[in-house]
């Protein structure tokens, strides 16, 4: 595949909010959010309310959710199906004309609405492009990041070959070792 577009990298950076290794959380108060939107040059007014953050939050669960799936090889579970509509039913997206004279999708509605809805027609449009499967998150429990797989197959698992997957490698060549009664 050709570069991912910035659009899908920045849903990427979307997920990776919710960093599982340094334990922090950039959705995790409205002013962290605010910053973040502001940082990636997505149209926001001002900080969002306790409501809004929650449906924010809960988009990039449910995006989450089927990135992992994507790692498995799997189709999403019947209750990330439902959890996604929820949230997509509350953000409507509309088309827009590009200077290229591309018609694109973009977030609709207004305020907090358009800034996740921006997010969520990247999603629509690597997915019809079918890229989006290929945004998987990292298998390793203390990892979890999310990732897109370059590969010419979309066969990657693990965010890093040279760190996650060999770090994989190792646990479980040491798990056998112990199964095998092995020491040392
Ligand atoms: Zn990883």
């Amino acid at each position: 595949m050709p570069d991912s577009s910035p659009a899908l990298a920045q849903v990427v950076a979307f997920l990776n909010t919710l960093d599982v290794e340094a334990g922090t959380d950039e959705l995790g108060s409205p002013a962290a959010a605010a910053r973040w939107f502001a940082g990636q040059g997505l149209r926001h007014p001002g900080q969002p309310s306790a409501g809004q953050l929650a449906q924010l939050r809960e988009l990039r669960s449910v995006l989450r959710d089927l990135a992992v799936a994507h790692d498995l090889g799997e189709p999403p579970a019947a209750d990330d199906v439902r959890r996604y509509d929820a949230v997509a039913h509350r953000l409507p997206l509309r088309t827009a004309l590009g200077a290229d004279g591309r018609v694109g999708l973009t977030g609709g509605g207004d305020g907090w609405t358009e800034a996740a809805g921006h997010l969520l027609a990247a999603v629509a449009e690597a997915s019809l492009a079918g890229d989006w499967v290929r945004v998987k998150i990292c298998p390793a429990d203390d990892c979890q990041w999310g990732f897109i797989d370059q590969s010419r197959n979309q066969s990657r698992r693990w965010c890093a070959m040279g760190s996650c997957g060999n770090r994989e490698k190792v646990r479980t060549y040491r798990t056998r070792r112990r199964e095998a009664g092995a020491t040392g």
